[in-house]
This record gives C-alpha cells, structure tokens and sequence, in this order.
C-alpha cells in the first residue's frame, strides 16, 4: 500500500526493577501510518494499574503505571501491542520484581528413587536454601543434599526436594528448612520417619547414646524433662537388672565349663548351628566351643580340631589360644557404627550396611555389614554368641572377614567386611541370560559370565573350603547362596548361619525348627543326619551346578519329598548347558554315593586351578 507503514513498537521504562508495593512506569511508544491503533495487555496483571495517553508529533505514547506492584507479576513478560492497516507491531519488557523469601509448602518426607522432602520457595533476588537437622545446621553430602526441579514453569517458584539416600533410623528427625534473600528469610519443619530403630524395636523412640544428648536438649519436644528422665530411669533398671543376668549367666557357664573339664568328660559333638540341623546338643555344642581342644576329634561328625587349648575370659573377649595364637572376639563400639541401610534379611536378622570408626589403625571409617540379632531369646543369643566365636577363629582370604560383635546394647550386632556385590547366588542370577527376567540386571555390571570367570569363582570357593577342612570344620551348608562376591569377583564363603528368609524354599522343615537344605546334601546327610567333610564335598558338587546353570535351585523342577526321593535313589543333577566335561566329571566326582569315593577338597582345587589357567574349549551342545 502506497504510503503505509506498519507500526514500530517501542518501550521505555526508567527502571525494570522495583520492590514488592513499589510503582514502575513504562512509556510504549509507536510510530506508524496509518495511525496504529495500540494497547498494553493487561489481562495477566496482579497489580494495580492505570493508563494515560499522549501524542509528540508523529508518534503516539500510551504510558502504563503500576503501582503497588504485587510480587506475583515477578518475570511477567509485560508487551505493549499496536495495529493498523499495514500489519501488527509489539515490543515486550520483562518485570523483575523484588520481594522476600518465602516458603510456600514443605511436606513430609515421601519415599521416591530417594526419600524426599518436596518443598517449593518462592522469593527474588533467588534464595539461599539451607537445612537444620534436630536444629543443629545439616552438612549436605552425596546421601543428603538438595535438588532443585528445573522448568517447572511456575514463574520464580522454585520446586525442590532434599534427598536422603537409603536413610535408616540414625536419619530420623527434625527437618527445618530456611530460606533466605536479602529482602527477609523464612523457615519451615518438617519430620523424617524413615526406619524404627533396629537397635531397640521396642521402642520407636530408639535412645542410644548419641540421641539422649538430643532428647536432653532439644527444647521443642513435647515430652518434659521429668517424663525423659522418668524414661532414662526405667531403662536404667532394665539395663542393670540385664547386666545382673548376664553377670549370673556368665558364672553359670563358666562354673558348667570348669565341671566338665574336671570330670573329664568328651564331647563327641561337632560344631554346627542347632537352629538349623537340630536343638539336642546345643548345650554341649556351646561348652565344647568354649573348651576347645578337650576332645579327640571324632572320625564321623565334624569338629573344629585345631590344637585350640584353652579358654580365657574377661569382660571385654571371649577369648580361646589355637595353634597357638589368642583368638578373641574383638567389641566394637555402637557409637563407632553408623548404619547405612538394610542389605538384606538373613538368619539373625537383618544385614545393613554402615560406616564403622575405628576398626583399623590405618583407616578412618570403612564400610562394614552389620548382622543384628532380631527377637534375641537365651537360644538365638547363644547361636550368635557361637558363630562369633567360630568366625573369630576362621581367618582365610576366601572365608569373610569378621571384625567383632558389637554387645553394648540391643541388638546384639556382628560386624563383617562388606562385600559389595552381595550373595553368590543373586550374583549369579544377575549375570545369567534370564537377568532381564528376574528383574536383577540392574546389579552392577551385568553381562554373561564367562566360562573362565564361572571357574574363578568355583576355585575360590574351594580353597575356602581347602581351609574349613583343614581344620576338620563341616560347614553342613555350603551353597552358593551362603557365599559372598566383593570387588573384582572376589567371592568369600560368607556365613555360617543359615536359613535366610529369602531362601526359605532352599530348605526343608523337618519336626519344629530343623530346616535342612535337602537339596544340596547327600543321601547320607538326608537319611542318617550324618554331616561330614565328605558331605560338604557333595554339596561343593552342587555349588559347581549352581555356578554353571546360573543360580538355578538344584532340582528346581521337583518338590521337596520328589527331590529326595530322586537323591536318595541315587539321579544325579543334569549336565548344565554351559559345563564343560572336565566340569561336569568334577561334580560327579562330587556324588558318588558311597562318602569315601568322593574327591577330596584339595584335588578339586587344584583341578580347578588348573582350569582357570587353561580353560577347556567348550560347545553349547550336550554331548
Ligand atoms: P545372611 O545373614 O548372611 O544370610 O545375609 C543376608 C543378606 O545380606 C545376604 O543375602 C547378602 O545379600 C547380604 N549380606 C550379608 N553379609 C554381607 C556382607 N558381608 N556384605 C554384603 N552383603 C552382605
């Protein structure tokens, strides 16, 4: 169109950035021909606002006063738009406005990915945000630590959470968020209930010693004083009435041992957990441990014949002198441990992960698994008390390493190396072609294992067990479930313990509490109860099946009672796909029927030994 032009949109503004009840103006200014036609849009404005129009010359002004700007048209894009003939015109500024912080929710910690205590702030210039912990100031880590959600596209609203990675009981408490920028600042509360106290089930409150300090002092507890100490007074009294029980248990026991070493008496019992194979000696088990070396080891039960030669006790260890060295069950502290979270649930109680100070003089902290002693009653303490002793007493790089017990309160807790990659059997399943389908491969570094990795892991294990034999101990439970796999496909045998809540279906309820893992004994152990090196050669045969079908349950197609039946009757467990021949004629070196045909550790190990350096070329085709 002959002498038309379209508008040209302008804006000024003295200034862009006002406090919160401040007034701004901005002129729009448009040329243009024919006379545009011009407006601001106001539809989204929070504050109050009023126009005034003017012309200079050719150009036309409408000018916009704000005043009492409201802090919810912070970042408002504010546009001044103009129209003739010719076509539209716009010009846009953005509206910074001041104001103080504030918080606008901050509710209860929900478990995501993380726990998270989801908050929104909203304040400009852009807060701080930091966090009170029981209302001492929480030092943000990798475990705790604030994250912002970007593009939440709520203008200066800020949407974040502060995860807590796998929080336990230690974790549990106040949560005080403040915010602050230079305009004001603000604070809010939140609680975290994330676990009970694994250390006293009994009480949700949990007091140990770090938390009586907080209980003390904390002002904004509801409890009184009166009623904390009214509290501290009654656990005082359990406390010593549990420490005069000890005291009289303790005499009692040692009084039983010096009677029986003076009569001279022979157990003839071997060393096993009765919770698992049978109660009928748990009495003589626990004093025979305690009176190492009094008894000839007998040729058909396993026994722990070590030259152990005495006992000695004190407050502090239960301590025993074999092949000549002091073995003392060593104490740790509860204040040197800082649980983690929970890495699974096992025949005690539940393993966790944690942080322990103090254990070894070259390293500050190092991780550590704890195994608690759940629902302790004078049986399972003393099948804690046993199995401490006998790890104290089992030192071998391919058994897992124990550290002490830690006694000083409730529960009873053991403390153990930590094995990143937990037990050999999940290890396996997650490593095997049905990872997918179990759900398991998001363990770390899943893939196939290889043929030669597959017999690494078979040697470790034997020569863990080369060593429980030289010491004439039965394990009674060897499977691949009870073996531990750490950094670099280390794998430790890893407890001797057993009946794990996972693996329950791994064994077989016979009368009350005997659980026996039929599926991984021979049929001498099955029929006679009989348990002996020999057996646990057999069950090292299982172990191989295991590792070569990728954790499959030996005879998982059978019940239980068809299961036994078949081993009894002497069928064998079928070749695996992926077992070579030198592997398969090693398991069944494992299962002759008759205990004194079957191979002996030592010549398993260095077979496999001698595997690993040269592995067999294999087909994936049955012969
Ligand atoms: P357990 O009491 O040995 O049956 O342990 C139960 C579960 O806790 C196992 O299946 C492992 O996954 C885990 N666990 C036990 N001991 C350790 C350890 N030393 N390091 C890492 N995980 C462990």
């Amino acid at each position: 169109m002959e002498n038309c032009s379209a508008p040209e949109v302008s804006i000024n503004a003295p200034r862009l950035t006002i406090r919160e009840g401040g007034n701004l103006t901005f002129e729009c200014q448009v040329t243009g021909v024919p006379v545009p036609s011009i407006r601001w849009r106001t539809e989204q404005l929070q504050s109050n606002w009023t126009l005034q129009r003017g012309i200079w010359g050719s150009t036309l002004e409408l000018v916009l006063h704000l005043w009492n700007v409201s802090s919810g048209d912070n970042l408002h894009n504010l546009t001044c738009e103009a129209e003739n003939r010719a076509g539209p015109g716009e010009a846009m500024v953005q509206l910074n406005i001041e104001f103080p912080v504030r918080i606008l929710f901050l509710r209860e910690a929900e478990p995501q990915h993380h726990w998270c205590f989801p908050f929104a702030v909203d304040g400009n210039p852009a807060p701080t945000i930091r966090w009170l912990y029981n209302d001492t100031p929480l030092k943000e880590t990798m475990y705790t630590y604030t994250q912002l959600i970007p593009d939440s596209d709520d203008g200066s609203v800020q949407h974040g959470c502060l995860f807590l990675n796998k929080p336990t009981h230690m974790n549990n408490g106040r949560y005080t968020l403040i915010v602050e920028n230079k305009l004001g600042w603000d604070r809010a509360t939140a609680n975290g209930k994330f676990m009970d106290n694994p250390f006293d089930p009994l009480d949700p409150e949990g007091v140990i010693p770090g938390e009586l300090r907080t209980l003390e002092t904390t002002p904004a507890t509801n409890q009184s004083i009166g009623d904390v100490t009214e509290k501290l007074e009654s656990r005082l009294f359990g406390v010593s009435v549990a420490v005069g029980l000890a005291v009289f248990a303790c005499t009692f026991l040692l009084i039983m041992v010096l009677v029986i070493n003076k009569c001279g008496q022979h157990s003839k019992f071997g060393i096993h957990r009765s919770s698992v194979l049978g109660t009928e000696d748990d009495l003589a088990v626990s004093l025979r441990f305690m009176n190492f070396g009094a008894s000839p080891p007998s040729s058909d039960e396993g026994t722990l014949d070590s030259g152990i030669s005495s006992f000695v006790e004190n407050p502090q260890y239960f301590c025993g002198i074999i092949k000549d060295k002091d073995m003392c069950v060593q104490h740790i502290k509860r204040q040197d441990i800082m649980l983690k979270w929970e890495l699974g649930e096992g025949a005690f109680g539940k393993v966790y992960l944690a942080e322990c100070a103090n254990l070894c003089p070259d390293t500050d902290k190092m991780l550590v698994a704890i195994k608690t002693l759940k629902d302790a009653n004078e049986s399972t303490r003393q099948d804690f008390q046993r199995e401490a002793e006998l790890l104290t007493v089992l030192q071998h790089e391919h058994i897992v390493r124990f550290y002490g017990v830690c006694t000083d309160g409730e529960p009873l807790a053991m403390v153990f190396e930590y094995m990143r990659h937990g037990d050999l059997n999940r290890f396996l399943r997650a490593h095997g072609p049905d990872a997918r389908i179990l759900d398991e491969v998001k363990l770390p570094s899943a893939g196939q294992l290889t043929l030669q990795q597959m017999l690494q892991i078979a040697a470790q294990i034997a020569s863990g067990m080369v060593y429980l034999a030289s010491l004439h101990f039965v394990h009674r439970d060897l499977a691949t479930r009870n073996c531990l796999v750490g950094e670099g496909l280390v794998v430790k045998i890893g407890d001797f313990g057993m009946s794990r809540d996972i693996y329950s279906t791994d064994y077989y309820r016979v009368g009350g509490r005997t659980m026996l893992p039929i599926r991984w004994m021979p049929p001498e152990s099955i029929m006679y109860r009989k348990f002996t090196t020999e057996s646990d050669i057999w069950s090292f045969g299982v172990v191989l099946w295991e590792i070569f079908t990728y954790g499959k349950q030996p005879w998982y197609q059978l019940s239980n009672s068809e299961a036994i039946e078949c081993i009894t009757q002497g069928r064998e467990l079928e070749r695996p796909r992926t077992c070579p021949k030198e592997v398969h004629l090693l398991m069944q070196g494992c299962w002759h029927r008759e205990p004194q045909q079957r191979l002996i550790i030592k010549d398993i190990y260095s077979r496999l030994v001698a595997l690993v350096k040269n592995p067999p070329v294999y087909l994936d085709i049955l012969e």
